[in-house]
């Protein structure tokens, strides 16, 4: 497979998937020695998706094309392979001639097992496994309080962000101007998304550069679903098709409240990291001891946009049909289908998990469990929103709810699944036989 290769290192593009700043490229190019510079497309990952539509599958590999052709274009290609990463690894290393490994960190739980022991395998065959910080701009214990334990409120831990910042973080690492450095040799076609298991369908892949109006206006109009006041830059922090470091100066130019939302994704981050137990039981443990109707037809309802509540309904739809949902709808939808219906967070999670482009384990963790009242920083418990008084602050005009269900206000729409202020109440009651009252622990 490499064998004919000169002695060369490899750069492993993961969640970075974009040639310009992009910090464990420029040191890989920095390096002396070629680079090769790869993809795995891993089946650990891929075999436990069962939609064939993926939208996210579709998305990498619509990035990997754009990468593939500019490296083309200089000489160079990308390498891309499908299947277990470990395996893989193997087979790369036993060529020989490969003397580093180049890779940005990534943080999840997954994540660090895999890379763990790909950098032991590495070590055995005599070859460095070297990793840089690029998806935030703090990683791990960089933010932690003055006895170095882990901030689990927000606003301290936005403010300590704020003070331990310096500019020369946001400098580039200009990896788009080492273009001499790759290795000059031609790879294989990327394998297609039907040898993978997917199919095609008609995907716009979504603009990468964010919109400086909005961020300007962000303030006033972030909270309204029906207007584009929100930057739609999750799904590229995510899979690292826009460096944080652009991004976030942009931020500081333009608008302190956009800057504070970026800090929640890290945050949120920094939370997962250290507290990895978050994936599968409420930060609060009290919280699991409640007793969650996790009634299937009333989940099911949810997940299709038919609980006869509009705003949830339209925010469910849009996810469906988008695999986006604007920020304030998720809040109100994952309110309501952990407090309304008394349905476990984990549940919505995994349905969020499987459908939205942006899916992201720390921000979707952390959004569930801020939601349901069990994570850190959370909602109080006994803070239930009101579905329509939430519409009639964020959606007067109905706009939002109009698009998204056209049968709204006929005989055709979902009669209400519960009403609210009993849904209220037996929330109230059955939150608080688990976590005592007004319990903010
Ligand atoms: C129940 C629930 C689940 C969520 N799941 C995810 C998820 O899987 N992936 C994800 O990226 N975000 C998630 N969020 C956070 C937020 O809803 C999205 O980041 C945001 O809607 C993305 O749209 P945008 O890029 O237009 O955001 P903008 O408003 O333009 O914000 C800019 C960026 O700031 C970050 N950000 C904004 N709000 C938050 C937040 N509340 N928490 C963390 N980061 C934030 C995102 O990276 C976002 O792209 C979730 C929120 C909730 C309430």
């Amino acid at each position: 497979m490499t064998s004919s290769n000169p002695i060369h290192n490899i750069f492993w593009f993961r969640r970075d998937l974009r040639t310009e700043d992009n910090h464990a490229l420029f040191q890989a190019l920095h390096s002396g020695l070629p680079v090769k510079p790869i993809f795995i497309f891993d089946r650990q990952i891929l075999d436990k998706l069962d939609n064939p539509k993926d939208r996210r599958v579709l998305f990498i590999h619509l990035a990997l094309n754009r990468i593939k052709k500019q490296l083309q274009s200089l000489g160079s290609d990308l390498w891309v392979f499908y299947g277990n990463a470990g395996e893989i690894w193997e087979s790369l290393l036993n060529s020989g001639n490969i003397r580093s490994v180049f890779t940005n960190k990534d943080y999840e739980p997954y994540a660090l097992k895999r890379d763990n022991e790909i950098s032991v395998l590495c070590k055995t065959k005599g070859v460095s496994f070297l990793q840089f910080k690029d998806q935030v701009i703090f990683e791990c214990s960089e933010v932690v309080k003055d006895d170095g334990t882990p901030y689990t409120v927000y606003t301290p831990y936005s403010k300590r962000w704020k003070s331990q910042f310096k500019p020369e973080m946001l400098n580039p690492f200009p990896s788009e101007s080492l273009t001499e450095f790759y290795l000059k040799d031609k790879a294989l076609p990327l394998p297609t998304l039907e040898e993978m298991g997917f199919d095609h369908f008609d995907f716009e892949f979504p603009a990468i550069t964010p919109d400086k109006d909005i961020i300007k206006a962000y303030e006033h109009q972030r909270d309204i679903p029906s207007v584009r006041g929100t930057t739609r830059m999750s799904v590229h922090l995510r899979f690292g098709t826009i460096s944080i470091r652009k991004l976030a100066k942009t931020a500081m130019q333009l608008s302190e409240k956009y800057l504070n939302e970026l800090i929640w994704r890290e945050f949120y981050m920094q939370i997962l990291w250290h507290f990895p137990r978050v994936v599968n039981e409420s930060f609060k443990t009290k919280y699991d001891r409640i007793e969650w109707r996790n009634n299937p037809e009333e989940f099911d309802r949810w997940c299709k946009g038919e609980t006869g509540y509009p705003i949830v309904d339209a925010g469910m739809r849009e996810l469906l049909s988008t695999g986006f949902m604007h920020n304030r709808v998720r809040m109100i939808v994952a309110s309501f289908l952990t407090k309304h219906l008394l349905i476990d967070w984990r549940w919505g999670e995994a349905w969020f998990a499987r459908h939205l482009l942006d899916f992201e384990l720390a921000s979707n963790n952390g959004g569930w469990q801020w939601a349901a009242g069990s994570g850190v920083d959370a909602a109080p418990y006994f803070r239930v929103f009101n579905p329509h008084l939430q519409t009639l602050k964020f959606d007067p005009d109905a706009l939002y709810i109009k698009h998204w269900i056209p049968e709204w206000n006929s005989l055709q729409y979902a009669r209400p699944v519960v009403e609210h202020e009993v849904a209220r109440k037996r929330c109230l009651e059955v939150y608080q036989k688990a976590v005592g009252p007004n319990s903010r622990i």
